[in-house]
């Protein structure tokens, strides 16, 4: 087995006192390289919090992450911030596009962040797989949200990251549109050997992951 994130007892823990609020209970998760894990639970139930624990978005109380054999929160801040462009995309709920960059621009703009040099073979065949082609001008408020989804996807997968993270990324959609939006993140991620970890509400969605955890008030509650 090749694990490639692996969460050793990790606490999230919110405010202090009468307020504070256990997000996340002695989590201890293995995700294997080339998975596609779906995360469920109900709201409030620590799903978000666990993904940005494991993208390195926010520290943990307690507990550690592991991205192959590195324990991620022992980098510096800034350190952390590279490692997480180059390892990790992230595909939220509400797109997080750019709103004055065009298509392209959007794609493109991790990358460049890191002055890496832009494979153009391999951007132009994922623009073709996600249907982009005629779209690379357009700036994203003149986009459906299912197209604007596809560019969020395409922006992730760009600079090959190993791992995808994905918070609800067909919450916005509707539900023709979110069996392609699935379609297609399921097709990439098989097709340039990527590891998938998506929070969804959706049990037909989580079906077709390999794998489904399931969370309730912050612990792992179902591991099948
Ligand atoms: P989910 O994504 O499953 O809906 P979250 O991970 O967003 O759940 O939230 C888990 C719990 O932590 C909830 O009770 C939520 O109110 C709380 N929480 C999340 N983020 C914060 C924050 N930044 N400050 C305080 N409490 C938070
Ligand atoms: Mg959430």
């Amino acid at each position: 087995m090749d694990t490639i994130l692996k969460t050793k007892n990790l606490c999230k823990y919110y405010g202090n006192g009468e307020n504070e609020v256990k997000a996340l209970q002695d989590v201890n998760i293995k995700i294997e390289r080339g998975e596609f894990v779906a995360v469920v639970g109900k709201s409030g139930s620590g799903k978000s919090t666990l993904l940005h624990m494991l993208g390195g978005l926010d520290h943990p109380t307690d507990g550690k992450v592991y991205i192959g054999k590195k324990n991620i929160f022992s980098y510096k801040e800034d350190e952390l911030a590279v490692f997480r462009r180059r390892k990790i995309g992230f595909i939220f709920q509400s797109f997080n596009l750019i709103s004055s960059l065009n298509v392209w621009e959007n794609i493109i703009f991790p990358i460049s962040l890191d002055g890496k040099k832009i494979d153009e073979a391999f951007l132009k065949d994922i623009i073709q797989t996600l249907g982009l082609e005629k779209k690379l001008h357009n700036l994203p408020n003149t986009l459906s949200g299912g197209q604007q989804q596809r560019v969020a996807i395409a922006r992730a997968i760009a600079s090959k990251p190993e791992i995808l993270l994905a918070d609800e990324p067909t919450g916005n959609l509707d539900s023709k549109t979110s069996a392609e939006v699935m379609g297609m993140l399921k097709m990439s991620v098989e097709k340039y050997g990527q590891t998938l970890v998506m929070i969804t509400h959706d049990e037909d969605i989580a079906q077709i992951a390999d794998r489904i955890l399931v969370i309730e008030d912050g612990k792992v509650a179902e591991f099948s």
